[in-house]
């Protein structure tokens, strides 16, 4: 969602002058920092990072802070770096022209609505389009600072969506990406407080139905949301590719109650086992967060047995972090460091030993690869249906292309392969 933003505040500089991106922050006008504020770490890291830019940065450049801790730290930002120009927030990007003019700018209203707003065009790669198919987060989980950052859920209206997903995919990005907090929770509201006139399956099934669309992805799906209606069009649509990611956040049932997931364990493990069924292809990611307040080792057990029911392709997993504003941060039950630590050591280790028995079966095993970038080596990269990536030998012929690769050296993060 970043990314997207990033390209989104691209895109609007670029409307009436030419910005030309680099890499070297002594040679640049103008340095963005886009913001993440999930977990503490990255927030930290923002005022090291701002007194980086200002020791090395062109004399004049001018610092912008946005995005999500944008949002949340507001003026504090210019009382502990005075040398930021302006603080954008993750729901006022279309304003970066206006911040840019100014001296000094700040606008971080998390009600400013931005899901009409018709974005100026920018992709940092040509083979696959982000879209935002909804801003903001209805979901009010414990532990998440995300709602009072990027404030209350709002769709984007389905007409935008397509017309945007064909003009992308008519200008080569066979792959569209759509991407909201809750993005199957698609269509309840739009701007101005009225019911959308699509969910988001029959947004899937349209977005399948232009011809230049080859595949489809979304991100970040809530489990709470994964009705039969959407696992079928998930599992049936040829266009939609077959990973899926399932945010389990705990397996203890009384630690998602008190992380107010909506759902329970033999729910979710439910849900996972149908989507097992109905799409045996499909590979299956998800989020978890280790140490909750009030997590119990027996608590921890039932996340490591989820983990070992649905065998998951790919995890994301965190140690829980207090986040400002959010209603764990005032629970005193907390789980020590140590702990939280083990903890996260024994579910990745884990997982590892899964990927360990998973990964030899892909061998000598054809996979569709769409082809995205180049590594070094002289090696492309892509990814199949269900995400996995894989690099074969190869140059610029093969990018933006759909070719089947044979499995040669499956790795744990990476397959090795070639074209067949
Ligand atoms: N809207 C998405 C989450 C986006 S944040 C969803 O509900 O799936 C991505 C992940 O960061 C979350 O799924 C969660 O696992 C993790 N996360 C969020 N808040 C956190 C916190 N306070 N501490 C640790 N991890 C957190």
């Amino acid at each position: 969602m970043n990314v997207r933003d990033s390209e989104h505040m691209i895109a609007e500089l670029n409307r009436e002058e030419t910005y030309l991106l680099t890499k070297d922050a002594k040679e640049a006008d103008l340095i963005l920092i886009n913001t993440c504020s999930v977990r503490e770490k990255p927030v930290n890291k923002l005022f090291s990072e701002i007194g980086q830019f200002v020791k090395h940065k062109k004399h004049g450049a001018k610092i912008g802070v946005c995005g999500c801790s944008a949002s949340h730290l507001g003026e504090e930002i210019f009382k502990r770096a005075p040398e930021v120009n302006f603080v954008l927030g993750a729901r006022n990007v279309s304003k970066i022209r206006e911040a840019v003019l100014k001296e000094r700018f700040l606008s971080i209203d998390i009600n400013y609505d931005e899901s009409a707003y018709a974005f100026g065009e920018f992709r940092q790669n040509p083979y696959k389009a982000y879209i935002n198919i909804s801003i903001g987060c209805d979901k009010k989980c414990a532990f998440c600072i995300v709602p009072h950052t990027r404030g209350e859920e709002i769709s984007v209206p389905h007409e935008l969506i397509l017309k945007e997903a064909a003009r992308a995919a008519k200008s080569g990005a066979k792959e569209i990406f759509l991407l909201g907090q809750n993005v199957n929770n698609y269509g309840r509201r739009l701007s101005g407080g009225k019911r959308g006139e699509i969910n988001f399956s029959q947004l899937l099934v349209k977005i399948a139905e232009i011809d230049e669309v080859e595949r489809i992805r979304f991100t970040s799906p809530h489990p709470l949301h994964m009705d039969d209606e959407f696992l079928e069009v998930f599992a049936s649509n040829p266009k939609i590719c077959k990973s899926m990611h399932m945010p389990l956040q705990s397996g203890s049932t009384a630690i998602l109650k008190a992380m107010r997931r909506g759902y329970t364990k033999e729910w979710f493990l439910e849900r996972a086992k149908k989507l097992r069924a109905m799409s045996p292809q499909a590979s299956i990611s998800t989020d978890i967060i280790v140490a909750f307040p009030g997590e119990s080792e027996r608590d921890f057990m039932d996340t490591m047995e989820v983990m070992e029911e649905v065998r998951f392709e790919q995890i994301f997993s965190f140690k829980y972090s207090a986040r400002p504003l959010t209603t764990a941060a005032q629970m005193t039950n907390t789980v020590n460091n140590k702990t939280a630590s083990l903890r996260l050591k024994t579910l990745q280790d884990r997982h590892a030993g899964l990927l360990d028995e998973m990964t030899p079966n892909y061998k000598d095993r054809v996979f569709e690869v769409y082809f995205e970038e180049l590594r070094e080596n002289k090696m492309a990269a892509g990814r199949t249906s269900q995400n996995f990536t894989v690099c074969v030998e190869g140059g610029e012929e093969l990018l933006g292309k759909i070719k089947n690769v044979k499995i040669t050296r499956p790795q744990r993060l990476i397959l090795y392969g070639q074209v067949v």
